[in-house]
């Protein structure tokens, strides 16, 4: 999963770049990138690291113009080597091209080779080059139509910012997988994956950039947006995991509100699993606090933060010798030992991966003294990998896709545990009749015409 982020027609375009792209952290840690324009030059600058990190004022001062895109990777294509940070800028016969990209492609692999037997020459292992290089040989010579040409060669989920010395383009998939929206700073457009990067620049939510649209804009006159749908329509298909847990709960995404739809998947959850005669309601912090709250309203059993989150884990944690075992999930989530003793606590998280999260988790919780332990996840069971970006293992690691229930309670020790359905997922998050939303990873029904 990655963020990204553009913006044209204003005088500190790359210093905006910068916010937005922090305050879309949460989607991507592994590095960050700028590219911006003035006149016929590019100037971009990546890194691996945090986007405060990889950024100082010094770094910013070199990236001039009125014009910027910018990107945060979480690498789920590709390794997560330096050479596959974005933006990608290459040099082709249409001039320089920038891009940045979310979503991952899933006929990338094949396209690269059959490029490179025609002697393209890659620079680095992401998906995403590849869209330049098919725009390189589309034989167009307008920016506009080699993006279209190249794009409908493409299978799987974009998001994405392409920018030349002329224009800022930003672009969606027709199933409209990644979100992708535009918003409005002094009269002038940004565009960005999540809304809560509007909020920190202090610019205003006009509405998505809707599934198979393009929006063009001339650097020259930013604020003439021009709108087209080159893309066959197909049945929207947005990603239900972004409510579920990748989207700041702070975000408006596929026009709702996270923080609102993750309290209602948590009220569904406590009407179709409830657990009764339970002393208390605890969210495994911070992605289970919101259906948490939704679960203690709906049920009536008293919410409290039994679990307290580390907020100080770097990415490089040095572990100790063997003498102190156990350490991954107690550093990060540690029971408050005394107040849980003797209690019945219904613990509360958004999803169920590979199951190492919660066994280990309940084992903690009954070593600081709780009486019963049972587990609600306000998702269904992730069955089946997802190849439109976001990083969820192998069918053989996802413990629901070799398990039943009941199996997999025993494994993770809980005493009890339940699931929300796939329907009550889809109608809370405002599907009719079971459309609209990609829920590939829960039943294996993959959009795109190669996977099914
Ligand atoms: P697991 O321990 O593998 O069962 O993972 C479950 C935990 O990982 C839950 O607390 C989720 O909030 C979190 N989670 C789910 N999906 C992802 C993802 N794609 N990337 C990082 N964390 C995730």
């Amino acid at each position: 999963m990655c963020a990204i982020f553009g913006i044209s027609g204003n005088s500190e375009a790359s210093n905006i770049t910068y916010l937005g792209l922090h305050a879309l952290q949460h989607r991507g840690q592994e590095g960050a990138g700028i590219v911006s324009t003035l006149g016929s030059r590019n100037f971009l600058f990546k890194k691996l690291g945090l986007v405060s990190e990889v950024f100082s004022s010094a770094t910013l001062a070199q990236l001039p113009g009125t014009s910027a895109i910018g990107h945060t990777r979480y690498s789920t294509a590709g390794g997560n080597a330096a050479e596959n940070l974005q933006p990608i800028v290459l040099r082709t016969s249409l001039g320089w091209i920038g891009v940045v990209h979310n979503g991952n492609l899933v006929n990338a692999k094949p396209l690269a080779k059959k490029l490179e037997q025609m002697g393209s020459i890659f620079q680095s292992s992401a998906d995403t080059e590849v869209i330049v290089h098919l725009m390189a040989r589309s034989g167009e010579s307008d920016l506009v139509k080699a993006l279209v040409a190249s794009l409908k060669q493409l299978e799987g989920a974009y998001s994405l910012l392409v920018m030349d010395q002329q224009y800022l383009i930003a672009v969606r998939d027709p199933y409209g997988f990644r979100p992708l929206v535009l918003g409005n700073l002094n009269g002038k457009p940004v565009f960005a994956s999540e809304t809560t990067a509007f909020d920190l620049i202090g610019a205003k939510y006009e509405r998505e950039v809707d599934p198979g649209e393009m929006i063009i804009v001339p650097h020259d006159r930013p604020a003439e947006l021009i709108s087209q749908y080159p893309f066959r329509q197909y049945e929207q298909k947005k990603c239900v995991f972004e409510h579920i847990y990748f989207a700041r709960p702070d975000s408006v995404v596929f026009g709702a509100g996270v923080y609102e739809t993750r309290k209602a998947l948590g009220k569904r959850l406590a009407q179709e699993q409830p657990a009764s005669g339970m002393d208390m309601v605890i969210p495994v912090p911070d992605s289970g606090v919101y259906a948490s709250i939704g679960f203690s309203e709906e049920s009536g059993i008293p919410f409290e933060m039994g679990i307290i989150r580390s907020h100080y884990i770097g990415r490089t944690f040095i572990e100790p010798s063997q003498s102190i075992r156990n350490f991954g999930v107690k550093l990060k989530l540690n029971p408050l030992s005394g107040f849980l003793r003797d209690k019945k606590i219904v613990v509360v998280d958004d999803s169920l991966v590979r199951g190492t999260t919660s066994k280990k988790l309940i084992q903690h919780l009954r070593e600081s003294g709780a009486k019963e332990v049972h587990l609600r996840i306000s998702a269904p069971p992730t069955m089946h990998p997802c190849f439109y970006g976001i990083d969820t293992p192998t069918s053989k690691e996802l413990l629901a896709s070799r398990s039943t229930i009941e199996q997999m309670k025993e494994l993770i020790g809980a005493d009890s545990l339940g699931f929300l359905s796939l329907q009550g997922l889809l109608e809370t998050c405002g599907s009719s009749a079971g459309t609209g939303f990609c829920h590939a990873c829960f039943s294996g029904n993959y959009p795109t015409d190669s996977l099914n």
